[in-house]
Protein backbone atom coordinates (compact mmCIF):
# COMPACT_ATOMS: atom_id res chain seq x y z
CA UNK A 1 0.00 0.00 0.00
CA UNK A 2 0.97 3.78 -0.85
CA UNK A 3 -0.12 6.04 1.65
CA UNK A 4 0.33 9.91 0.80
CA UNK A 5 0.34 11.87 4.25
CA UNK A 6 -0.12 15.70 4.42
CA UNK A 7 0.37 17.87 7.69
CA UNK A 8 -0.96 21.41 8.33
CA UNK A 9 -1.27 21.32 11.94
CA UNK A 10 0.43 25.04 12.25
CA UNK A 11 3.81 26.57 10.69
CA UNK A 12 4.70 23.47 8.55
CA UNK A 13 3.21 22.29 5.41
CA UNK A 14 4.60 19.08 4.44
CA UNK A 15 3.74 16.22 1.98
CA UNK A 16 4.92 12.64 2.10
CA UNK A 17 4.66 9.51 0.84
CA UNK A 18 5.24 6.35 2.51
CA UNK A 19 5.22 2.46 1.34
CA UNK A 20 3.61 -0.17 3.54
CA UNK A 21 5.48 -3.45 2.33
CA UNK A 22 9.12 -2.49 3.14
CA UNK A 23 8.22 0.36 5.56
CA UNK A 24 9.73 2.78 3.22
CA UNK A 25 9.24 6.75 3.43
CA UNK A 26 9.67 7.43 -0.20
CA UNK A 27 9.40 11.25 0.00
CA UNK A 28 8.82 13.36 3.13
CA UNK A 29 8.69 17.57 1.97
CA UNK A 30 8.52 20.08 4.53
CA UNK A 31 8.11 23.41 4.45
CA UNK A 32 8.04 25.58 7.52
CA UNK A 33 6.86 29.08 7.70
CA UNK A 34 9.47 31.70 8.97
CA UNK A 35 9.65 35.51 10.03
CA UNK A 36 12.69 37.72 10.46
CA UNK A 37 11.04 39.51 13.66
CA UNK A 38 7.64 38.17 15.22
CA UNK A 39 5.42 35.32 15.29
CA UNK A 40 2.86 33.64 13.69
CA UNK A 41 -0.27 35.01 12.43
CA UNK A 42 -2.73 32.42 11.41
CA UNK A 43 -4.03 34.16 8.34
CA UNK A 44 -0.47 34.49 7.19
CA UNK A 45 0.44 31.17 7.64
CA UNK A 46 -2.24 29.48 5.84
CA UNK A 47 -1.36 32.13 2.71
CA UNK A 48 2.08 30.05 2.84
CA UNK A 49 0.34 26.98 3.17
CA UNK A 50 -1.27 27.94 -0.04
CA UNK A 51 1.68 29.14 -1.94
CA UNK A 52 4.05 26.00 -1.50
CA UNK A 53 1.22 23.32 -1.87
CA UNK A 54 1.47 22.58 -5.45
CA UNK A 55 5.62 22.75 -5.49
CA UNK A 56 5.06 20.83 -2.22
CA UNK A 57 3.05 17.72 -4.25
CA UNK A 58 4.88 17.66 -6.73
CA UNK A 59 8.16 17.58 -5.31
CA UNK A 60 6.79 14.95 -2.93
CA UNK A 61 5.83 12.40 -6.02
CA UNK A 62 8.74 13.11 -7.81
CA UNK A 63 11.05 12.36 -5.08
CA UNK A 64 8.65 9.54 -4.12
CA UNK A 65 8.88 8.31 -8.44
CA UNK A 66 5.29 8.07 -8.36
CA UNK A 67 1.85 9.37 -10.61
CA UNK A 68 -0.78 10.18 -8.37
CA UNK A 69 -2.67 7.05 -9.69
CA UNK A 70 -0.64 5.02 -7.80
CA UNK A 71 -1.48 6.46 -4.34
CA UNK A 72 -4.01 3.91 -2.44
CA UNK A 73 -4.64 5.55 0.60
CA UNK A 74 -4.74 9.62 1.49
CA UNK A 75 -4.23 10.43 5.30
CA UNK A 76 -4.25 14.29 6.90
CA UNK A 77 -3.64 15.59 10.21
CA UNK A 78 -7.14 16.65 11.33
CA UNK A 79 -6.32 17.90 14.42
CA UNK A 80 -4.94 19.68 17.14
CA UNK A 81 -4.04 22.48 15.63
CA UNK A 82 -4.49 25.85 14.17
CA UNK A 83 -8.02 25.83 12.08
CA UNK A 84 -6.41 28.42 9.46
CA UNK A 85 -3.96 25.96 8.40
CA UNK A 86 -5.55 22.69 9.43
CA UNK A 87 -8.03 23.35 7.19
CA UNK A 88 -6.16 23.57 4.01
CA UNK A 89 -4.15 20.49 4.36
CA UNK A 90 -7.63 18.81 4.94
CA UNK A 91 -9.32 20.87 1.85
CA UNK A 92 -6.66 19.23 -0.26
CA UNK A 93 -6.97 15.90 1.14
CA UNK A 94 -10.88 15.84 0.53
CA UNK A 95 -10.27 16.74 -3.19
CA UNK A 96 -7.77 14.37 -3.83
CA UNK A 97 -9.55 11.64 -2.24
CA UNK A 98 -12.31 12.29 -4.25
CA UNK A 99 -10.72 12.74 -7.40
CA UNK A 100 -8.80 9.57 -7.20
CA UNK A 101 -11.48 7.59 -5.70
CA UNK A 102 -9.18 6.45 -2.52
CA UNK A 103 -10.20 6.51 1.09
CA UNK A 104 -9.14 9.23 3.19
CA UNK A 105 -8.41 9.24 6.98
CA UNK A 106 -8.18 11.62 9.73
CA UNK A 107 -5.23 11.39 12.00
CA UNK A 108 -3.99 12.91 15.23
CA UNK A 109 -1.07 14.54 15.12
CA UNK A 110 0.33 14.16 18.16
CA UNK A 111 -0.51 10.31 18.35
CA UNK A 112 1.19 10.23 14.84
CA UNK A 113 4.24 11.99 16.92
CA UNK A 114 4.19 8.36 18.65
CA UNK A 115 3.79 6.06 15.84
CA UNK A 116 6.47 7.49 13.65
CA UNK A 117 8.84 6.31 16.31
CA UNK A 118 6.99 2.41 16.55
CA UNK A 119 7.31 2.37 12.34
CA UNK A 120 10.73 3.62 12.05
CA UNK A 121 12.88 2.02 15.44
CA UNK A 122 12.39 -1.18 17.32
CA UNK A 123 10.34 0.73 20.05
CA UNK A 124 7.51 -1.80 20.61
CA UNK A 125 5.60 0.22 23.49
CA UNK A 126 7.37 3.12 24.25
CA UNK A 127 6.89 6.66 26.48
CA UNK A 128 6.54 9.23 24.56
CA UNK A 129 8.26 12.78 25.37
CA UNK A 130 6.87 15.06 23.19
CA UNK A 131 8.41 18.23 23.04
CA UNK A 132 7.36 20.38 20.31
CA UNK A 133 6.22 24.45 19.86
CA UNK A 134 3.22 24.07 21.52
CA UNK A 135 2.64 20.95 22.75
CA UNK A 136 4.73 19.41 25.80
CA UNK A 137 3.42 16.06 27.13
CA UNK A 138 3.87 12.44 28.17
CA UNK A 139 2.01 10.01 26.05
CA UNK A 140 1.93 6.44 26.53
CA UNK A 141 -0.66 3.79 25.66
CA UNK A 142 -2.89 2.15 28.52
CA UNK A 143 -6.18 0.46 27.90
CA UNK A 144 -7.41 1.29 24.16
CA UNK A 145 -6.08 4.79 23.98
CA UNK A 146 -3.19 6.54 24.00
CA UNK A 147 -3.13 8.61 27.49
CA UNK A 148 -1.46 12.02 28.52
CA UNK A 149 0.17 11.09 31.63
CA UNK A 150 1.71 14.59 31.78
CA UNK A 151 1.70 17.95 30.30
CA UNK A 152 2.80 21.30 30.83
CA UNK A 153 0.21 23.12 32.52
CA UNK A 154 1.01 26.38 30.48
CA UNK A 155 3.42 27.23 27.70
CA UNK A 156 4.70 24.65 25.38
CA UNK A 157 8.26 23.91 25.64
CA UNK A 158 9.21 24.67 22.33
CA UNK A 159 7.30 28.31 22.41
CA UNK A 160 8.81 28.94 25.64
CA UNK A 161 12.31 28.79 24.23
CA UNK A 162 11.27 30.60 21.59
CA UNK A 163 10.16 33.85 23.54
CA UNK A 164 13.36 33.52 26.13
CA UNK A 165 15.56 34.05 22.62
CA UNK A 166 13.38 36.95 21.18
CA UNK A 167 13.79 38.27 24.53
CA UNK A 168 17.60 37.98 24.14
CA UNK A 169 17.38 39.10 20.55
CA UNK A 170 17.57 35.98 19.07
CA UNK A 171 15.63 35.35 15.79
CA UNK A 172 12.66 32.11 15.29
CA UNK A 173 13.41 29.70 15.74
CA UNK A 174 15.32 30.29 18.78
CA UNK A 175 15.66 26.55 20.12
CA UNK A 176 19.03 25.78 17.59
CA UNK A 177 20.22 29.51 18.60
CA UNK A 178 20.16 28.51 22.42
CA UNK A 179 21.47 25.43 21.95
CA UNK A 180 24.39 27.17 20.50
CA UNK A 181 25.16 29.09 22.82
CA UNK A 182 24.92 27.17 25.70
CA UNK A 183 27.67 24.82 24.41
CA UNK A 184 29.99 28.05 25.56
CA UNK A 185 29.24 28.12 29.35
CA UNK A 186 29.14 25.91 32.22
CA UNK A 187 28.29 28.44 34.92
CA UNK A 188 24.56 27.42 36.14
CA UNK A 189 22.31 30.22 37.35
CA UNK A 190 19.59 28.36 39.70
CA UNK A 191 16.45 29.00 38.58
CA UNK A 192 12.62 28.11 39.24
CA UNK A 193 11.51 24.81 38.70
CA UNK A 194 8.29 23.82 38.73
CA UNK A 195 7.13 19.97 38.44
CA UNK A 196 3.93 18.59 39.86
CA UNK A 197 2.82 15.38 39.54
CA UNK A 198 4.07 14.66 36.05
CA UNK A 199 3.38 18.25 34.84
CA UNK A 200 5.68 20.85 34.15
CA UNK A 201 4.81 24.77 34.30
CA UNK A 202 6.80 27.27 32.66
CA UNK A 203 4.89 30.41 33.26
CA UNK A 204 7.22 31.61 36.13
CA UNK A 205 10.12 30.87 34.76
CA UNK A 206 8.96 32.83 32.04
CA UNK A 207 8.72 36.32 33.67
CA UNK A 208 11.37 35.29 35.97
CA UNK A 209 14.18 35.03 32.62
CA UNK A 210 12.14 38.24 31.07
CA UNK A 211 13.60 40.45 34.27
CA UNK A 212 16.95 38.79 34.56
CA UNK A 213 17.38 39.66 30.74
CA UNK A 214 16.04 42.96 31.42
CA UNK A 215 18.24 43.51 34.16
CA UNK A 216 21.32 42.39 31.96
CA UNK A 217 23.46 40.77 34.88
CA UNK A 218 23.93 37.55 33.23
CA UNK A 219 25.90 36.42 30.26
CA UNK A 220 23.69 35.24 27.28
CA UNK A 221 25.94 31.94 27.24
CA UNK A 222 24.90 31.69 30.93
CA UNK A 223 21.42 31.80 31.05
CA UNK A 224 21.15 29.68 27.45
CA UNK A 225 22.88 26.90 29.36
CA UNK A 226 21.10 27.51 32.58
CA UNK A 227 17.74 27.68 31.16
CA UNK A 228 18.37 24.24 29.02
CA UNK A 229 19.49 22.05 32.31
CA UNK A 230 16.76 23.29 34.11
CA UNK A 231 13.85 22.89 32.03
CA UNK A 232 14.90 19.65 30.57
CA UNK A 233 15.71 18.05 33.92
CA UNK A 234 12.21 19.19 34.49
CA UNK A 235 10.87 17.42 31.29
CA UNK A 236 13.22 14.09 32.18
CA UNK A 237 11.71 14.23 35.44
CA UNK A 238 8.38 14.01 34.33
CA UNK A 239 8.93 11.27 31.41
CA UNK A 240 11.34 9.31 34.33
CA UNK A 241 7.75 9.14 36.61
CA UNK A 242 5.75 8.15 33.55
CA UNK A 243 7.96 5.52 33.23
CA UNK A 244 8.24 3.69 36.23
CA UNK A 245 4.37 4.61 37.07
CA UNK A 246 3.33 3.02 33.79
CA UNK A 247 6.47 -0.20 33.93
CA UNK A 248 7.27 0.63 30.50
CA UNK A 249 11.06 0.28 29.77
CA UNK A 250 11.23 2.21 26.37
CA UNK A 251 11.57 5.69 25.84
CA UNK A 252 10.82 8.13 22.42
CA UNK A 253 11.64 11.54 22.01
CA UNK A 254 9.07 13.40 19.53
CA UNK A 255 9.06 17.26 18.78
CA UNK A 256 11.45 19.30 17.40
CA UNK A 257 12.72 20.21 20.68
CA UNK A 258 13.99 16.68 20.67
CA UNK A 259 16.30 17.68 17.97
CA UNK A 260 18.59 19.31 20.63
CA UNK A 261 21.74 17.16 21.39
CA UNK A 262 21.91 18.12 25.63
CA UNK A 263 18.11 17.04 25.77
CA UNK A 264 19.01 13.50 23.76
CA UNK A 265 22.33 13.24 26.15
CA UNK A 266 19.95 13.65 29.52
CA UNK A 267 17.31 11.05 27.94
CA UNK A 268 20.17 8.55 27.61
CA UNK A 269 21.43 9.10 30.49
CA UNK A 270 18.33 8.72 32.82
CA UNK A 271 17.15 5.35 30.67
CA UNK A 272 20.94 3.87 31.26
CA UNK A 273 20.33 4.86 35.10
CA UNK A 274 17.12 2.93 35.12
CA UNK A 275 17.94 -0.03 32.11
CA UNK A 276 15.54 1.51 29.63
CA UNK A 277 16.06 1.99 25.80
CA UNK A 278 16.21 5.33 23.88
CA UNK A 279 14.66 5.52 20.67
CA UNK A 280 15.99 8.56 18.48
CA UNK A 281 14.57 9.55 15.14
CA UNK A 282 16.44 11.50 12.28
CA UNK A 283 15.66 15.24 12.94
CA UNK A 284 13.05 15.22 10.13
CA UNK A 285 10.98 12.89 12.00
CA UNK A 286 10.88 14.70 15.21
CA UNK A 287 9.90 17.71 13.88
CA UNK A 288 6.09 18.17 12.44
CA UNK A 289 6.36 16.27 8.98
CA UNK A 290 3.91 14.70 7.23
CA UNK A 291 5.84 10.74 6.77
CA UNK A 292 4.29 10.71 10.69
CA UNK A 293 0.70 11.06 9.34
CA UNK A 294 1.24 8.73 6.44
CA UNK A 295 2.36 6.03 8.95
CA UNK A 296 -0.37 6.53 11.43
CA UNK A 297 -2.75 6.50 8.43
CA UNK A 298 -1.91 3.09 7.34
CA UNK A 299 -1.98 1.73 10.53
CA UNK A 300 -5.57 2.96 10.95
CA UNK A 301 -6.38 1.88 7.55
CA UNK A 302 -5.31 -1.52 8.46
CA UNK A 303 -7.72 -1.80 11.00
CA UNK A 304 -11.03 -0.96 9.25
CA UNK A 305 -10.50 3.10 10.58
CA UNK A 306 -12.50 4.98 8.04
CA UNK A 307 -12.90 8.88 7.50
CA UNK A 308 -15.47 9.72 5.11
CA UNK A 309 -16.14 13.04 4.01
CA UNK A 310 -18.78 13.75 6.27
CA UNK A 311 -16.62 13.05 8.90
CA UNK A 312 -13.26 14.68 7.75
CA UNK A 313 -14.05 17.93 10.25
CA UNK A 314 -11.04 19.26 11.35
CA UNK A 315 -10.83 18.84 14.70
CA UNK A 316 -8.23 21.80 16.15
CA UNK A 317 -9.14 21.31 19.83
CA UNK A 318 -9.00 16.97 19.42
CA UNK A 319 -6.91 15.63 22.61
CA UNK A 320 -4.73 12.67 22.46
CA UNK A 321 -7.08 10.49 24.61
CA UNK A 322 -10.10 11.52 22.74
CA UNK A 323 -9.03 8.70 19.77
CA UNK A 324 -10.10 5.46 20.45
CA UNK A 325 -6.81 2.99 19.63
CA UNK A 326 -7.91 0.26 17.03
CA UNK A 327 -5.14 -0.39 15.86
CA UNK A 328 -3.03 -1.43 18.81
P1 LIG B 1 7.64 21.49 16.14
O1 LIG B 1 6.48 22.32 16.62
O2 LIG B 1 7.59 20.09 16.65
O3 LIG B 1 7.89 21.56 14.66
O4 LIG B 1 8.95 22.12 16.85
C1 LIG B 1 9.31 23.47 16.72
C2 LIG B 1 10.07 23.91 17.95
O5 LIG B 1 11.29 23.16 18.08
C3 LIG B 1 10.48 25.38 17.92
O6 LIG B 1 9.98 25.97 19.11
C4 LIG B 1 11.99 25.34 17.91
O7 LIG B 1 12.60 26.41 18.62
C5 LIG B 1 12.29 24.01 18.57
N1 LIG B 1 13.62 23.47 18.23
C6 LIG B 1 14.08 23.11 17.02
N2 LIG B 1 15.37 22.70 17.09
C7 LIG B 1 15.73 22.80 18.40
C8 LIG B 1 16.92 22.55 19.14
N3 LIG B 1 18.03 22.12 18.55
N4 LIG B 1 16.90 22.78 20.48
C9 LIG B 1 15.79 23.23 21.09
N5 LIG B 1 14.64 23.50 20.45
C10 LIG B 1 14.60 23.29 19.13
MG1 LIG C 1 4.22 18.37 16.35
Amino acid sequence: MICLGIESTAHTFGISVVRDKDKKVLSNIITAFKTKSGGLVPAKVADHHIDVLEDTFVKALETAGIKAIEIDLIAFSQGPGIGNTLRIGAGFARSLSLLLNKPLIGVNHCIAHLEVGRFLTKAKDPVLLYASGANTQVIAYEAGKYRVFGETLDLGIGNFLDTFARNLGLGFPGGPKIEELAKKSKHYIKLPYVVKGMDISLGGLETNLKNRVHQGKDSKEDLCFSVQETVFAMLIEVAERAMAHTGKTELLLGGGVACNKRLQEMSRIMCEERGAKLFLLENQFFVDNAAMIAITGIEMHKAGVKTPINKSEIRPYERTDDVDVKWR
